[in-house]
């Protein structure tokens, strides 16, 4: 007898255990459901302010070229006449001229006048008065 109700007392225990067991699970999937949501919408949240972020472009710097002053042969030089590109007016690319360009290790004639040349490193064009027109 003393042992059957303990035996009783020891079932309606594990039934109390067992409700108690099925309660906290449900309430830990109602709080995995809401984790679950609360997840979904932060990684919307991220999807959305991911689509806005815009790439830096960040510019990349000159190269520096340090040219080499080049040997001219002072005794063959000549005073150089040139079409400015730009105003069409002939201008003398002069002997001092080529020494200085040599000088900055630049081998290439000047394509325009110094009043165009002067013009375009200020930012624009110049179209100088042409005596030749
Ligand atoms: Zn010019």
């Amino acid at each position: 007898m003393q042992s059957r109700v303990v035996n009783n007392s020891y079932f309606s225990g594990l039934a109390d255990g067992k409700a108690a067991a099925a309660k906290e699970v449900a309430q830990l999937k109602a709080e995995i459901n809401q984790l679950n949501a609360t997840l979904a919408e932060a990684q919307t949240k991220l999807k959305a302010s991911a689509a806005n972020i815009k790439p830096k472009v960040v510019p990349v710097p000159k190269p520096v070229t340090v040219l080499k002053p080049i040997q001219l042969d002072v005794t063959t030089l000549k005073d150089i006449p040139i079409r400015c590109k730009d105003c069409k007016c002939e201008f003398v690319h002069t002997v001092a001229d080529q020494l200085k360009f040599a000088s900055r290790g630049l081998t290439k004639k000047p394509k325009r006048c110094y009043e165009c040349r002067k013009a375009r490193r200020e930012g624009g064009s110049y179209i100088a008065p042409c005596p030749l027109q």
